[in-house]
């Protein structure tokens, strides 16, 4: 495709500029004009995933630098195109870790455009006009109508935000393997992003859900705060071993490399397990585990569009919002350095509206 951009808005933002630093620093950058299909957000708040801390850091080595990150974005609406119908000026709403695919594959007629072979990211990837695609980490976003979603009326912006990844990248392969029903029972390693919103899930379906974590300090509020049934020390061979083949599920957020073999055994007979981290090194999978429990590895990466509409509406009808600590724009380098050393309870939000209220 001909590498014409029509990218003349000055925007701010905040970018990675090289591997070697870390941290992401003020930086100008431009933007293409609203197009017909596109909607101009003034970006509010965007959440900060783990995604972005390996992206920043090279972690799988596919960084583009200068690197604009964020995929958990919510604003509102200040401009719409010719062609857009279904937003307006004013709207509050959404754009995930998805900025463009081919609309036409198998994928894509199936709203799975997440699995589309030609998916564009929301940054570090390469946009329909050739150009590199700069995330959430800035003052105003330009998006195609069709990887935009509306946050319901009764969530806030800044709480709602890592539903755009976290929250649709459990609620996907949660719906797909049949646990958004009550009676299952469900275990989420690592408590962090995405796993306090896979326990926010699980109660509001009805599931018995224990957390299997690293940090004994999270138990209070796992099972106070989240409502967590069970809280399991995954170095505690004893509290281990007590749950031996009690889940039928379990999904795995954990960040950093880990074997697969203990938590397998968790799962009953038949059990899955669903991983949705990402890594840098390969998990490790033994096969006794596996095959002596019949059991089922998976993966899953973040959801479609139609799909993280409708789980907004359910997060909206049963009013579910992720627990955030807000950050001001002067403070990001501080929320990263704190999530690398797991110390987030339990999404950092950027504040990048300024705003001194929840909107
Ligand atoms: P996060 O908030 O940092 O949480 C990760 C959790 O993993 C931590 O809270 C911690 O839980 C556990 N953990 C961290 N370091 C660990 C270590 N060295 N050993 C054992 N456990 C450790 O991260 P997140 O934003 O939820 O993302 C989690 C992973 O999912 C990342 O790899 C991210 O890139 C990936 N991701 C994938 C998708 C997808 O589409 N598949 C989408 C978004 C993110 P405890 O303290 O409870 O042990
Ligand atoms: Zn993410």
């Amino acid at each position: 495709m001909e590498v014409t951009p029509n990218h003349t808005q000055t925007v701010t933002g905040w970018a990675a500029l090289d591997q070697e630093s870390g941290k992401v620093e003020p930086f100008i950058f431009k933007r293409r004009e609203n197009g017909v299909d596109d909607v101009t957000i003034k970006v509010q708040y965007c959440g900060m995933c783990h995604t972005d801390l390996h992206f920043i850091q090279n972690d799988w080595g596919i960084t583009r630098y200068p690197l604009v990150p964020g995929h958990e974005i919510t604003g509102v609406v200040t401009k719409v195109g010719a062609n857009v119908s279904g937003f307006e000026v004013g709207d509050r709403v959404g754009v995930g870790c998805i900025s463009a695919s081919c609309l036409d594959c198998e994928h894509c007629r199936r709203s799975e455009e997440n699995y589309c072979d030609k998916v564009t990211l929301t940054y570090n990837g390469v946009f329909w006009d050739g150009t590199v695609t700069y995330g959430g980490y800035s003052s105003v976003l330009v998006a195609d109508k069709r990887f935009v979603v509306r946050i319901p009326d009764n969530l806030p912006l800044d709480a709602a935000a890592p539903l755009l990844c976290a929250g649709i990248t459990v609620y996907s392969p949660m719906k797909r393997h049949g646990m958004l029903r009550s009676g299952g029972s469900l275990g989420v390693v690592g408590l962090g992003g995405l796993g306090h919103v896979a326990v926010k899930f699980g109660k509001a379906f009805g599931l018995r859900v224990a957390v299997i974590s690293t940090s004994p300090a999270k138990e209070r509020e796992a099972r106070e705060r989240l409502k967590a049934d069970d809280f399991i020390v995954s170095t505690n061979q004893k509290q281990m071993q007590a749950m031996t083949r009690s889940l039928d599920y379990i999904i795995d957020t954990v960040s950093a490399k880990h074997s697969l073999g203990p938590i397998l055994e968790l799962l009953k007979v038949n059990g899955k397990l669903v991983l949705v981290a990402a890594p840098d090194q390969p998990v490790e999978l033994p096969s006794f585990p596996l095959i002596f429990g019949k059991r089922t590895v998976s993966g899953s990466m973040t959801g479609g569009l139609k799909e993280t509409q409708e789980m907004l509406d359910l997060c909206g009808e049963h009013n579910i919002t992720c627990d955030i600590e807000l950050v001001s724009t002067d403070r990001i380098n501080e929320a990263l350095a704190r999530m690398a050393r797991n110390d987030v309870r339990y999404r950092f939000v950027i504040n990048i509206g300024g705003n001194s209220s929840k909107l």
